[in-house]
């Protein structure tokens, strides 16, 4: 968040104040609450203070309505001394955090919502602006967020989601508004928590897609092995790729191809998918496509 001038963050800063003090009831304690370090952004002079830790959701409760901070975060990590530096912290393990963020997704809406301005002159720019017209001095981006952003990151962590529930089996995950721009999913099963770093990214690479050799799934060349290829049932990428491709081919919907491949030929290729749709017609199976 970012303030034009300091009497708007003191306006906001009380309203934070009464927040915390009246809901402090309501506000999410962690699990382990004693092993994270925590850290928060002071509203003034927006800085971080790090490496503090709280014994009790009482002693982190009082702290935030003492402070009432612009931003509060807390480690993914459990720590023996969460207050040491970090490399004294002594590390127990950590959960999986995966953080979805509107700012990643091409939503056509941000060049509605996000200006630039210039704080000397009080003026508004359109994005594309470099300089301030009036005084030639340089702008400052000021992002917003709305609905559709908020749509299109909730429909990409629920895809990371299915990916992290059906395919990976974990079943204690925690999904919540980021506070800024889209969502964060933390995974915190028993057996994640000490993964090794290496581990860790074996998963991100699965989830990605990493890796994947579409060879190895009789896709690869110009001709499709029947026999080796994905199947709509299948489970994992594989189920995934097959769906996806269907779903991609009844919608013979050439700007949405386009958009995935970046090869023109996806406006060649509509008549082809109409004929297949056709050939489908009554076998279409609606009930495996989401
Ligand atoms: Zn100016
Ligand atoms: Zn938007």
């Amino acid at each position: 968040m970012s303030f034009i001038g300091e009497e708007d963050a003191r306006f906001v800063h009380k309203l934070f104040k009464r927040y915390y003090f009246e809901s402090r009831e309501e506000v999410y304690v962690p699990e382990r609450l004693p092993e994270r370090e925590f850290g928060y952004f002071t509203f003034m002079e927006k800085i971080m203070i790090r490496h503090m830790s709280f014994n009790s959701p009482r002693e982190l409760k009082d702290a935030l309505v003492e402070k009432a901070p612009l931003h509060v975060y807390h480690s993914a990590a459990f720590y023996r001394y969460p207050r040491a530096p970090m490399d004294q912290k002594g590390w127990l393990g950590s959960e999986l955090a995966f953080d979805i963020d509107a700012d990643h997704l091409k939503t056509p809406c941000r060049k509605k919502h996000d200006f630039k301005i210039c704080r000397t002159c009080m003026l508004a720019y359109p994005v594309e602006a470099e300089k301030c017209s009036r005084c030639g001095g340089s702008l400052e981006k000021v992002e917003w967020v709305c609905d559709k952003c908020l749509e299109g990151a909730k429909a990409e962590a629920l895809k990371l989601l299915e990916i992290l529930e059906g395919d990976l089996g974990f079943e204690k995950i925690r999904m919540a508004f980021s506070g800024n721009r889209g969502y964060h999913l933390i995974v915190s099963d028993e057996q994640v928590l000490e993964l090794s770093q290496q581990e860790r990214k074996e998963i991100i690479d699965y989830i990605t897609g990493t890796g994947l050799d579409l060879r190895m799934l009789g896709l690869g060349g110009r001709r499709v092995r029947a026999e080796i290829a994905p199947d709509i049932a299948d489970p994992g990428w594989r189920g995934r790729i097959a769906r996806s491709s269907l779903q991609l081919m009844l919608a013979a919907d050439p700007e949405r191809l386009y958009e995935l491949t970046e090869d023109k030929k996806a406006y060649s290729i509509k008549e082809e998918f109409e004929k297949a749709r056709e050939l489908l017609s009554d076998n279409v199976p609606w009930g495996a496509l989401k």
